[in-house]
């Protein structure tokens, strides 16, 4: 079983959903596709739920909860149905439903143990190869949805390969992989090919933004390497994180 996540970027229109298919095509394994809402839905979807609160803030963080989760809700729907179009049999599961979370809203904790029975269990009752689900959102037990925190897909698609013991994760990006510095404002930026869990801490740590910082944690626990790719050029070996030696 191989992770492979997609941000807003790499499904912001059609072009980047087809874009999608054809990378998902390739993988013969079993793999679970973890997507996040297209383009800036979740901003658009926080300002919605500002707007609705303005005159009542008291329930502010369990309705933004509520509201913003729809973003990965429809664009994992959207997904799903277009690769069983394309002949790309997958399941589409509601994370909602076994990503079980306290109702820390905006910021939720996830209890691993109850989701990863669950998690399994679903999977049983509903083989498949490719699965399809939402990142960034979870549910309680009583049934309300919740968000891990934003930008938190990446941190999913580690927990999800930390409970089903994958063998790779695989961060589908809009850069080449973990640069040097951000290539948007850096035009000497170097890619780094290779990097241990200590490195890639110490430069999150330092502030970058490319991968979210709880995303290694669970992939270091059970050494499963982590790839970072470019989207539109996924031939390309972009980084590999996770403890040396570097080879597969
Ligand atoms: N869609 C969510 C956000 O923009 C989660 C994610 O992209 O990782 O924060
Ligand atoms: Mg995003």
């Amino acid at each position: 079983m191989n992770v492979y996540k997609f941000g807003g970027a790499s499904v912001r229109d059609a072009e980047g959903i087809r874009n999608l298919a054809r990378i998902v095509e390739q993988e013969q394994e079993p793999l679970i596709v973890v997507v996040s809402a297209m383009g800036k839905t979740t901003n658009a979807l926080e300002g919605l739920t500002r707007a609705l609160c303005e005159y009542d803030l008291k329930d502010f963080d369990e309705l933004y909860d509520q509201v913003v989760s729809t973003g990965e809700l429809q664009s994992t729907r959207i997904v799903s149905a277009y690769l069983n179009h394309q002949g790309i049999s997958n399941v589409w599961i509601d994370i909602t439903q076994v990503l079980i979370t306290d109702s820390t809203y905006r910021e939720a904790k996830v209890n691993k143990d109850v989701s990863e029975r669950l998690l399994r269990s679903f999977m049983r009752t509903h083989p498949a190869r490719v699965y399809v689900t939402q990142g960034f959102i979870g549910g309680t037990a009583a049934g309300k949805r919740t968000t891990l925190g934003r930008e938190g897909s990446d941190y999913t698609a580690a927990l999800l390969a930390n409970m089903l013991n994958a063998k790779s994760v695989t961060l589908w990006k809009d850069v080449p992989g973990v640069m040097t510095a951000d290539p948007i404002r850096h035009r000497d930026a170097q890619l780094l090919s290779q990097l241990t869990y200590d490195e890639i801490e110490q430069i999150l740590a330092r502030g970058a933004q490319v991968i979210h910082p709880k995303t290694i944690a669970p992939l270091r626990e059970k050494n499963i390497p982590l790839f970072v790719k470019p989207f539109l050029h996924p031939d390309e070996a972009g980084t590999i994180i996770c403890n040396p030696p570097y080879s597969f």
